[in-house]
């Protein structure tokens, strides 16, 4: 109809088993329950009614909650709850105005020497604190979607680093990632390639040896950031995609969010860089939440979070001590609580 032939079926390829495995994640709320043994009589309703940002958790993921614990800090980073639908004061659909952050092409940038190109529009998980949940990136996979973006890094030598996001950049196939990455290759002024990615936690069988070779023939350094906010993330998979991840030389960090009932205790965040670094993983940035609409019940005030940071600091060596950071609209960089 519009003119172009079928894609050959050489160019199809079939689905990889990270995949596949995506494909079986739970999209409901009661499978998901029933599964870890928790009586859905206390289900909230929301989990029906908030459609637009709907469950979804990977199997693996699930296998990894304390079964029959409703208050699993696992689950409730995931579980929708009727506290979502309850609106609270300065919690607004678009805390960070990222569409001021944009340019021409759709990089975001914000911060002198890099930029964020929007790499997937989808997550593998919908964390229910997530800032874009109520924006997803209608980012595209079609061949010439990157065209733009590239021409804007090519002419922009001032930059330095490209950091994937989206959504997940790991969602996209290897093919597509390689595409990607071999038309950064050439982008001499780009020292370092960042990806931010949930996915080797979430669904840690996407750490293929060919994304691996990937990262590894990339020019640029490679900086993987995953995104961890509790030690039970962290299992014996998820141990072995980190030890891949870092044979291919790419510096492996993470990036937690300061959240209640999930990590706000001093001995919960310790043991989450201490069992990070075993996986090769050193902490980077501990976030306090972005003010979005629907995600109030999991704010720890400054107060508290600057005292949380200050203990840990006291328990920790410094390389294991995230720094407590705020974005904001207007700040010319992420801003630390000091
Ligand atoms: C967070 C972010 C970055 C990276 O900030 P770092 O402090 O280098 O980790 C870059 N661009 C945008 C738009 C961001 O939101
Ligand atoms: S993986 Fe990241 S972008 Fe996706 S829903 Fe979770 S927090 Fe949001």
């Amino acid at each position: 109809m519009s003119g172009q032939p079928p894609p050959s079926p050489a160019a199809v390829s079939p689905p990889a088993p990270w995949q596949r495995e995506l494909a079986t994640a739970f999209t409901d709320a009661g499978a998901l329950l029933d599964f870890l043994g928790i009586e859905p009589a206390g289900l909230p309703t929301a989990a029906t009614r908030i459609a637009g940002f709907p469950l979804l958790v990977p199997r693996g993921f699930a296998g990894q909650m304390r079964h029959g614990d409703p208050a699993d800090p696992l689950l409730r980073q995931v579980l929708p709850t009727d506290a979502e639908l309850a609106p609270t004061p300065g919690f607004v659909a678009d805390p960070l105005s990222e569409q001021q952050a944009r340019t021409p092409g759709g990089l975001l940038r914000k911060y002198q020497g890099r930029a964020l190109l929007l790499a997937s529009a989808g997550c593998a998980v919908h964390c229910r604190y997530c800032f874009r949940r109520h924006d997803p990136y209608q980012a595209t996979t079609a061949r010439n979607a990157w065209d733009a973006p590239l021409a804007e890094l090519r002419a922009a030598t001032d930059l330095s680093e490209v950091i994937l996001s989206g959504g997940d950049p790991l969602l996209l196939s290897d093919d597509a990632l390689a595409n990607l990455l071999g038309r950064l290759a050439p982008i001499a002024h780009l020292r370092r390639l960042r990806i931010h990615t949930r996915l080797p936690v979430v669904l840690p069988s996407r750490v293929t040896e060919a994304l691996c070779a990937m990262l590894s023939d990339q020019p640029q350094r490679c900086v993987v950031v995953l995104h961890v906010n509790h030690s039970a993330e962290l299992g014996q998979a998820q141990t072995r995609a980190c030890e891949a991840l870092k044979r291919s030389d790419a510096t492996l960090l993470n990036q937690s969010v300061l959240l209640s009932g999930v990590n706000d205790a001093v001995e919960t965040l310790r043991a989450l860089s201490e069992r990070l670094f075993e996986c090769g993983v050193l902490p980077y940035y501990l976030h306090q939440l972005d003010q979005v609409a629907g995600a109030g019940h999991f704010a720890v005030d400054d107060h508290r979070a600057r005292a949380l940071s200050e203990q840990l600091r006291a328990v920790l060596p410094g390389y294991l001590t995230p720094l407590l950071v705020r974005e904001t609209v207007a700040a010319p960089n992420k801003e630390p609580l000091a």
